[in-house]
């Protein structure tokens, strides 16, 4: 059993920087939880403060139901893994992930057994006798693993653990720890700013900026249900299309001189609910749920030249313009598309976001 606990945690650096603002949250025995965001947002600071490793300025931290604020990081059963391995250079594979056990004076078979376990779960047999630097970027970071997995931990840290690792390798290590997730069924709490990382491995996603927690959520969630403009911005690849827009009274959306009908979206009473007639609203728009209008519907699509069009396989991304606003379609690849052609373009009515453009947040659900 792990669970953690964290009400109303501020966090405040002696040179008065303030890096967490009231951050509460409940992790799940055997969740997998990534805190995301852009760097400098807090999330290093939220982890060290778990581990132990940096004091928490207000709030309280609770690990199985016991407050655990003042306890030394080694009373904490929790292990980190870090970004850049933190192996002994001097040491074997084997005695690494041997270490911490040696210093808890366990038996030598106990170790024997632990290690063993460890390297054959991580596919590290046969480098056990290696020291570190003869092993390959992803060997090394499994070894940090290893050495986090012999001590039982009731949580794993994991501090952008794949970060130092070229993409290939990434999205390798980035499966082996999933299943690995799988097999310990360990709470995890993982920190990144790639928000790929975010969306594949998280049970639930945290996701921050500038220290105060955006959203909490399922990768689904986070990515359809975004709360506002900064989460629906960040998640995502090609980003998500936005556009400053108007809606008048008779149900239409004004972007420049382009109108389209959205009379049958929910966004029409939540807007008249809140008062937003004739006022700017930002529209975001991903770019999957664009769609090219064979029929130009005369109030469903906007006609634009495409500026360039780029094959990615089995899709294709559309870039054009909307009144001046640069704008992104992916779309199932298509002969009949090629650059310079007048296309008709629709967004697609269920999947298009509004967000009050002073505040970012979300207008409708
Ligand atoms: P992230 O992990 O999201 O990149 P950090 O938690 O490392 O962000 O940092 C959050 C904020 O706290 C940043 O503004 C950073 O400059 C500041 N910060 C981090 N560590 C210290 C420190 N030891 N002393 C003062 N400010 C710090």
């Amino acid at each position: 059993m792990a669970t953690v606990r964290l009400e109303h945690i501020n966090k405040i650096y002696p040179n008065g920087v303030q890096a967490v603002f009231d951050f509460s949250a409940t992790f799940e025995d055997g969740e997998f939880i990534v805190l995301v965001g852009p760097s400098g947002c807090g999330k290093s600071t939220m982890l060290r403060m778990i581990a132990g490793l940096e004091e928490i300025t207000s709030g309280n931290l609770y690990l199985d139901n016991e407050f655990i604020n003042d306890s030394a990081p080694k009373d904490r059963d929790i292990a980190m893994v870090f970004q850049n391995y933190a192996l002994y250079a001097h040491m074997t594979v084997y005695h690494n992930m041997a270490f911490s056990l040696v210093l808890r004076k366990e038996s030598s078979d106990f170790i024997h057994e632990r290690v063993m376990w460890a390297a054959n779960i991580l596919g590290l047999v046969p480098y056990l006798n290696r020291k570190p630097s003869t092993l390959s970027g992803g060997q090394r970071q499994r070894v940090a693993l290893g050495r986090a997995m012999v001590r039982d931990p009731k949580i794993f840290l994991l501090d952008e653990p794949l970060s130092n690792l070229d993409a290939k390798l990434r999205n390798t290590m980035r499966a082996e720890l999933k299943s690995l997730h799988h097999r310990l069924k360990t709470t995890m709490i993982y920190v990144t700013h790639d928000q790929i990382e975010a969306l594949t491995l998280a049970d639930r996603i945290i996701i921050m900026k500038d220290g105060y927690v955006q959203q909490i959520a399922t990768p689904y969630e986070i990515y359809m249900n975004p709360a506002n403009l900064f989460v629906a911005n960040f998640m995502g690849t090609p980003p998500m299309n936005v556009f400053k827009v108007k809606v008048s009274l008779d149900g239409f959306l004004h972007i420049g001189p382009n109108q389209v009908s959205i009379v049958d979206h929910p966004i029409y009473s939540a807007l008249k609910k809140k008062d937003y007639f004739g006022k700017e609203v930002t529209l975001g728009v991903r770019p999957e749920h664009i769609r090219i209008d064979k029929l130009c519907r005369l109030d469903q699509s906007f006609v634009s030249i495409v500026d360039i069009y780029e094959l990615l396989g089995n899709e294709a991304l559309v870039h054009f313009t909307i009144d001046q606003s640069k704008v992104l379609a992916k779309i199932l690849v298509s002969q009949d598309i090629k650059a310079h052609d007048e296309i008709c373009y629709a967004f697609d009515i269920e999947h298009m976001y509004f967000f009050d453009s002073s505040t970012g947040e979300r207008i409708h659900e």
